[in-house]
């Protein structure tokens, strides 16, 4: 082992399980690349300011989870904690919005940084695909992703997973419903920092996990029965979709979610044997959020689902993934000539598209049809010296154990034809 370790909170990802991880990432993405979202991708970090104005000043990620730095120039940057506003911002900046074709319809895969407590499924380096719809105001488009998320989770397997669904309402009917709670909220007990935050940012304390705290919450008054008409009907239209395609969901009216930018429509997929940390994906539309970083008005919906977590999901339900083994042939070679030989004949098997590995380090032949074996490909090649000179390979069927000559030039196609 070496003198170091990966620093707390983050893991490696190794072989075989990172390519259980690709799959899944794979899996969470592929809805979204046949629904009309283009691939985007921002850098690892920004200005620390686009997060500070875009997830909130008063967001448990702004003010305690982002690792910030200060250049040697003097910037101030942020390792991103979250997507959404490195893809809003990005969109601006190219001037997407302007091309006439809202929404603006995105997604993207990466790692993102918060400085948490670690625990199982809480990482300080985490990876997330995710999806934004830019510029247009249309339940549709919230029904339209929610529902993508749901299949990219079902087409893995998963099945113990609820949606909760709730809205924030807007501009026009959240400020009365905040004064409303700031109210209820000043009469309960509460400690110092909780209290702070009732004059801050008071929808957070309806989302605080703690047992006293949710106690006396029972009473508090919800946004739901503040909505507006307008924001009423488009709830409505909404779950209405939602009902219509046979998607369950649960209404949860305190689902707040951690981040400033929402209005309308907030959702959570969350994952029952996940324990504390259940919530795979999350989302929401956040119509305020492209003026708060100084852009013009972009009404937009979007989500990320976090990949490690799904991976954990799949772990609790006990669902493996049929994954095809790296290698389908393995090619050993018996001595200095046929390893030029062979050498050969793996790149030509590999340019036709069969995934092909070599015995190297002129291994013995036993420790070598270990390697084949290990490598989980389905067919061996076998060639020596008295081979060569009769111009062909031994072509080993792993499963039956059956071996037969092929010759040397017959061997691509001979082996594409029976891999399928
Ligand atoms: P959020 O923007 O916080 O709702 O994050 C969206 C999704 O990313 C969550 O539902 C999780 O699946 C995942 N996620 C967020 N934070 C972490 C973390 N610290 N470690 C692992 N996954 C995370």
């Amino acid at each position: 082992m070496s003198t170091f370790k990966a620093p707390k909170g983050t893991y490696d990802l190794t072989p075989p399980d990172s390519a259980t991880f690709l799959a899944v990432r794979e899996a969470l993405a592929a809805p979204l690349r046949i629904a009309g979202y283009g691939y985007i991708e921002t850098p690892g970090f920004e200005n620390v300011e686009l997060f500070a104005r875009g997830v909130g000043e008063s967001t448990d990620i702004v003010t305690k989870e982002m690792y910030t730095l200060t250049t040697k120039g003097g910037d101030e940057l942020a390792l991103r904690p979250e997507g959404t506003a490195s893809v809003l911002r990005a969109t601006l900046e190219a001037g997407l919005h302007k091309a006439g074709n809202l929404p603006v319809k995105l997604w993207y895969s990466g790692s993102y940084y918060r400085y948490e407590r670690p625990q199982k499924g809480r990482y300080r380096h985490f990876s997330q695909i995710g999806a934004e719809a830019i510029g247009t105001e249309d339940p549709a488009l919230d029904a339209e992703l929610i529902l993508l998320a749901d299949q990219a989770y079902r087409s893995l397997g998963l099945r113990d997973f609820r949606i909760l669904l709730n809205s924030l309402g807007d501009s026009e009917c959240r400020p009365a419903y905040r004064t409303a709670l700031q109210d209820f909220l000043r009469g309960l007990d509460l400690d110092e920092e909780t209290r702070r935050r009732i004059d801050i940012n008071p929808l957070r304390v309806l989302d605080d996990k703690r047992p006293d705290v949710q106690k006396q919450l029972v009473d508090a008054p919800l946004l739901r029965d503040h909505l507006c008409d307008a924001c009423r009907a488009y709830h409505a239209e909404v779950r209405a979709l939602l009902t219509a395609q046979g998607v369950a969901f649960e209404d949860d009216a305190k689902l707040v979610r951690g981040l400033d930018y929402y209005t309308r429509t907030t959702f959570e997929f969350v994952h029952d044997g996940l324990g504390s940390q259940s919530a795979v994906g999350g989302g929401g539309r956040y119509d305020g959020l492209s003026e708060m970083i100084g852009g013009p008005a972009l009404p937009s919906v979007g989500w990320a689902l976090g990949v490690d977590r799904t991976v954990l999901a799949l772990e609790a339900e006990g669902v493996t993934l049929d994954i095809p083994p790296a290698t389908s042939v393995y090619a050993v070679p018996l001595g200095e000539q046929a390893r030029t030989v062979l050498f050969g004949v793996v790149a030509e098997l590999r340019r036709a598209g069969v995934a092909t590995d070599l015995a190297y380090g002129g291994r013995s032949v036993k420790a070598a049809m270990k390697g084949a074996h290990r490598s989980g490909a389905r067919f061996t090649l076998v060639a020596g010296e008295r081979d060569l000179a009769e111009g062909v390979v031994q072509l080993k069927d792993m499963e039956s154990g059956a071996q037969e000559p092929v010759a040397l030039a017959a061997v691509t196609d001979t082996l594409r034809s029976r891999l399928g």
